[in-house]
């Protein structure tokens, strides 16, 4: 059955309902209702709540009148049931109205109900006459209010109309079963159609939730049976290459670090060893906190290729940190014989070229950069592991592109974006996950504090005296594209009015508008102390690394999300200074900006901003629905519903392993939903 069979379906109506993504039988079935009206109640007259509540009401007409004349023209009835009188009101259709209505008889009313003085009225019930006081009438029931949009209303769909259409799709067999029977027994799911019953003409209130719960693992199993799947056919399977961890250069480089490594550090190192030297191809997310220390771990891991013959690449979302990143691993093995290059899309054509030859012709080992990596002209001599830092940055898509630089190298993918586990997992489920638990030891936590900008005297003699110390400090202003020319002037601002103030104090200006020779020159000045203090856009937000850094004042603290201000602030608090960090929000505050800003001062824990921050935001938004590869989900949250999420993941995967192309005859219904679904899927990760 198609949509245009419906009756009362026009074409303006099907055009209505297109644009609230309604365009088959199906979606019909899914547009679930977004509160329902009770009117299983009968109520007493005497007993009415006289505050606009909508109420049914059982009574007889006792006097029908007429008053004023023209526009000012309006039916009055009053009406009677055993306990008391209550007036309906009728400004329009008076004519109709005043005939439909006997004296005696009686009549189901539902509406408003509103007190004035002693006097109850509704205006303009709905109606419906009954053979006998006892009558319930079919007014009586529970009524499905669908999401209300202005294109719904202007084609004159009523509510009642969408009822009626989901009522005859239901009756010509549509919304059938695809859900496994075992699944449904176990989970003690009604069946499909009753379910969508239960939400579009419940007979109780609880009804809709007990259904509800059904579609929403419908939604999240065929989400995870997709996961599973990609999984299956793309990762799972793949031959990787084998690395010997244990070789010369890792153990070097670990003997060689100034310090202990963390026993996150020691754990995730031994998951990422025990899976590269196993010959099958490595997909793995490295979480931790900002500041525990990722990039150690992606340095070891990136030898264990070297060590074995193969080249490892490094690929960072600015120029700043993927510069931050060649200096370092540059520092810690040139001495080991390592040779480091970096590629990023502001060099020379002719040191560009150079680069390339050598990354091509094998003599580099390691190629750190930006985007710059997987341009088509760069090519490996033989790629055996790639690696990307602040995954969250990057698309799926750059995920394959670099992972097509090589003959199924193994994937390393690193955040800070402390998702909680079990949602990560079901998420990322093409990944495996290690995670860098807690910090390097003797880390002080930072101390956050909001000021306003009447203490701003005080917050800058705060900063010099911490830069007179010996200390270093950044100073951050927002930049957003929009606005983009007047967050440049207000940092360019910033910085003027500090050299005023502090004549002595070596300040520097670093934002993304400046050229890339600029930019290194600020940040190397900054890196060997010789800049005090930074005064930069959000350019500094990821990766960068000043362990003597120990001050952060964040202009207009308000405008930035809560896990971009806990990316910041991990910029200090990295050596052994007690570190600060301001928030100075610009003029007004929202109440969820205020809420932001509170998270910040309580807590330093990655994992609780996160949560924080998920809440806000909504999964969609925090994870980025393009990055994550996430759906819109139309039933479910998968933060509020991550438990179903769970165990849809689990009977999904379980379904794939004992049937992983839906052959099996109980598997038929689930088959042809899941076909279409599955090749949408695909597409959102490329690999189609
Ligand atoms: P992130 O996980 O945020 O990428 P980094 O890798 O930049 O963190 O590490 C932060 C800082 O901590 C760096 O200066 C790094 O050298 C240092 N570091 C890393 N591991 C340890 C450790 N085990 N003990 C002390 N310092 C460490
Ligand atoms: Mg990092």
């Amino acid at each position: 059955m198609n949509l245009h069979e419906l009756p009362n379906l026009s074409t303006t109506r099907l055009k209505a309902l297109k644009s609230i993504g309604v365009e088959s039988p199906d979606d019909l079935l899914m547009l679930f209702p977004h509160r329902y009206v009770d009117k299983t109640r009968v109520e007493p007259i005497r007993s009415l709540p006289g505050t606009g509540d909508p109420r049914l009401v059982i009574a007889t007409p006792v006097s029908i009148y007429t008053t004023g004349s023209g526009r000012k023209k309006r039916l009055e009835i009053t009406f009677r049931d055993d306990t008391g009188e209550l007036k309906g009101v009728w400004f329009r259709g008076e004519n109709y109205f005043r005939n439909l209505f006997r004296k005696g008889k009686y009549y189901a009313l539902f509406g408003s109900v509103r007190r004035f003085g002693r006097q109850m009225s509704m205006v303009h019930p709905e109606v419906e006459p009954l053979q006998n006081p006892n009558d319930t009438g079919s007014l009586k029931g529970i009524e499905a209010i669908y999401p209300g949009s202005k294109s719904l209303s202007r084609a004159k769909i009523t509510h009642k109309l969408i009822r009626g259409w989901v009522s005859t799709l239901l009756h010509e067999g549509l919304g059938s079963e695809f859900l496994p029977a075992s699944i449904l027994k176990e989970e003690n799911f009604p069946e499909r159609r009753a379910a969508l019953k239960m939400i579009h003409f419940p007979e109780a209130l609880s009804e809709p939730d007990t259904a509800l719960e059904r579609f929403k693992f419908e939604e999240l199993f065929l989400f995870e049976l997709a996961m599973g799947r990609i999984r299956q056919l793309h990762f799972e399977e793949k031959q990787g290459p084998v690395f010997t961890p244990g070789g010369s250069l890792v153990r070097s480089f670990l003997e060689q670090l100034p310090f202990q490594l963390t026993e996150g550090q020691r754990s995730s190192l031994h998951e990422i060893a025990n899976e590269v030297r196993s010959g099958k191809q490595m997909h793995r997310l490295l979480q931790g906190d900002v500041g525990a220390g990722k990039t150690v771990v992606a340095i070891a891991a990136m030898l264990m290729a070297v060590d074995s013959g193969y080249q490892a690449t490094l690929m960072a979302p600015t120029e700043i940190l993927a510069e931050q990143h060649a200096q370092t691993l540059t520092s810690w093995l040139s001495d080991l014989g390592v040779v480091v290059k970096l590629l990023t899309g502001g060099q020379k054509q002719a040191l560009r070229r150079d680069i390339l030859t050598s990354v091509e012709g094998g003599q580099c080992h390691i190629t750190v950069g930006t985007h710059a990596i997987i341009q088509k002209d760069v090519r490996f001599h033989q790629l055996g592991l790639a690696v990307i830092d602040e995954q969250h940055r990057f698309g799926v898509k750059q995920r394959a592109e670099i992972v097509n630089k090589g003959t199924s190298p193994h994937l390393l993918v690193m955040s800070a974006t402390p998702i909680p586990r079990s949602l990560a997992l079901s998420i990322y489920s093409d990944l495996d996950i290690s995670v860098v638990k807690g910090l390097p030891a003797g880390r002080k936590p930072v101390k956050t504090a909001v000021r306003t900008e009447k203490s701003r005297n005080q917050v800058y003699s705060f900063l010099e005296q911490s830069v007179r110390k010996g200390g270093q400090a950044y100073i951050v202003y927002p930049l957003i594209e929009e606005s983009e020319a007047l967050d440049l002037k207000d940092a360019t601002m910033g910085y003027e009015k500090l050299q005023k103030l502090f004549p002595d104090l070596r300040i520097g200006l670093l934002h993304g508008r400046m050229d890339s020779r600029k930019k290194e020159q600020v940040m190397s000045a900054f890196y060997k102390g010789k800049l005090q203090i930074l005064v930069s856009t959000t350019v500094i937000e990821v990766g960068v690394d000043v362990s003597n850094a120990s001050v952060m004042i964040i202009e207009h603290a308000e405008r930035f999300g809560l896990s971009q201000l806990h990316q910041l602030r991990g910029r200090i608090g990295r050596g052994d200074r007690e570190s600060f960090c301001i928030l100075i929000p610009g003029e007004k505050l929202s109440k969820e900006g205020r809420y932001r800003l509170k998270t910040m001062t309580e807590t330093n824990d990655g994992f609780q901003i996160a949560e924080a921050d998920l809440k806000l935001r909504g999964p969609g938004d925090f994870l980025g629905t393009k990055q994550s590869g996430l759906p819109e989900f139309r039933v479910a949250d998968i933060v509020e519903d991550r438990f179903l999420l769970e165990k849809a993941k689990q009977k999904a995967w379980e379904l794939i392993r004992n049937d992983p192309d839906l052959n099996k005859p109980g598997n038929n219904a689930l088959k042809s939903v899941f076909e279409p679904y599955y090749l949408e899927r695909l597409s959102w990760f490329e690999l189609g």
